[in-house]
């Protein structure tokens, strides 16, 4: 069976001139950019276009995604953002270039899986600089460092940090000053440099653009700038990038005149909430085939400024469309603008069809 609608759409050329925009930038100051693809589920179409827009690495949280991009033999390093699982070690080595460490116990698992393979395995040792996702607190490389020097099968390529993940926590040049000051400490107490600093996402870009990135930070990993030209601190647009890459389409399935406050006693909705509405009279009202299973309801935005979400169900949304121009119908499909929880989950569900197109 092949799916028609609901669709995501995904403008490549869009994408690539995003990607370029923002390595343009960070090549005035060394720092390369490595394209984050989980966002897509690593669609193979949109890493290819990254790379073109001057991405030197591809990164991803999921091994299934490093599979994919593998099996299309792009000719970069494959870094794994999430910290790898001690169950899937062997994988990790398989199919990952590089991958983001915290855990001495991880590592050393590692160094046996590269042993076995017959193989390296670099590793970007994660520092938390204040964040409280992942990373070592920095008193402690001294006591994991020497550990991980003794792993044979591991090279050690250099340090990273996250941030505004979990705390919200903003870069500064405070916060990337402290990464550095790891650097700078660790090439000087051991016989080692460090090639990478990773100075975290699409949040630190904006300390770059304002020129207020410390030198020495020369690398990051970013998602959301690229794909969608917003800064995640507050999704803002990215200065120069363009904010439409992708659309999903939904199709009316109902399109009725009918009143605006449910008739009869009113409990909890289907995801256990009270629903509230307001007395707006008798208002058109179109259903379309498109729900919660596929898509982040409150990250879409209608392109057409004149329709209002009302709610949605698994499989339904509800749209007002009384103000709008246009002579929608059954049959008709109405465009959104997905952020980027709606552009994941759409690309994550299997009743979405995926498209790319070339504007
Ligand atoms: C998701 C992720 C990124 C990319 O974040 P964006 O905000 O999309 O740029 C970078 N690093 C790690 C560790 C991640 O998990």
């Amino acid at each position: 069976m092949t799916i028609k609608n609901p669709t995501l759409i995904a403008d490549i050329e869009k994408i690539e001139y995003n990607a370029k925009v923002i390595t343009t930038l960070c090549q005035h100051y060394n720092i390369q950019v490595a394209a984050v693809t989980k966002g897509v589920c690593a669609e193979p179409e949109i890493a290819e276009a990254m790379l073109r827009g001057g991405c030197t690495m591809l990164a991803d949280s999921r091994l299934e995604n490093l599979q994919l991009l593998r099996e299309q033999h792009f000719d970069v390093d494959h870094l794994l953002l999430r910290l790898p699982m001690i169950s899937e070690i062997d994988e990790v080595v398989r199919l990952a270039d590089i991958s983001l460490n915290s855990e001495i116990a991880t590592i050393k698992a590692l160094n046996s899986a590269a042993q076995k393979q017959q193989t390296t395995h670099r590793i970007i040792l994660m520092i938390d600089v204040g964040d409280l996702r992942e990373g070592i607190w920095p008193e402690t490389i001294h006591k994991i460092l020497p550990e991980i020097l003794q792993c044979e099968y591991i090279i050690f390529e250099g340090i990273g940090c996250n941030l505004g993940c979990y705390g919200g926590v903003i870069p500064s040049p405070e916060n990337m000053g402290l990464l550095l000051q790891q650097k700078l400490m660790i090439e000087t107490s051991y016989p080692i440099s460090v090639n990478l600093v990773s100075g975290g996402t699409s949040t630190a870009l904006q300390l770059v653009a304002s020129g207020k990135m410390p030198k020495g930070i020369n690398h990051f990993r970013v998602g959301e700038a690229i794909l969608l030209g917003r800064n995640p601190v507050d999704r803002s647009p990215f200065p120069g990038t363009c904010q439409d890459a992708f659309i999903i389409q939904g199709e009316i399935i109902e399109c009725q005149w009918k009143p605006s406050v449910p008739l009869g006693q009113i409990g909890q909705d289907a995801f256990g909430h009270l629903p509230v509405f307001e007395d707006r009279g008798i208002r058109l009202r179109a259903i379309l085939a498109l729900g919660r299973q596929d898509i982040a309801v409150n990250g879409l935005t209608p392109c057409d400024p004149k329709i209002q979400i009302l709610g949605a169900s698994s499989d339904h949304l509800l749209i007002d469309i009384t103000e709008t121009h246009h002579r929608y119908q059954v049959g008709s499909t109405i465009s959104f603008f997905p952020n980027y929880a709606a552009v994941l989950a759409a690309s994550t569900s299997r009743y979405i069809r995926k498209i790319c197109i070339n504007s």
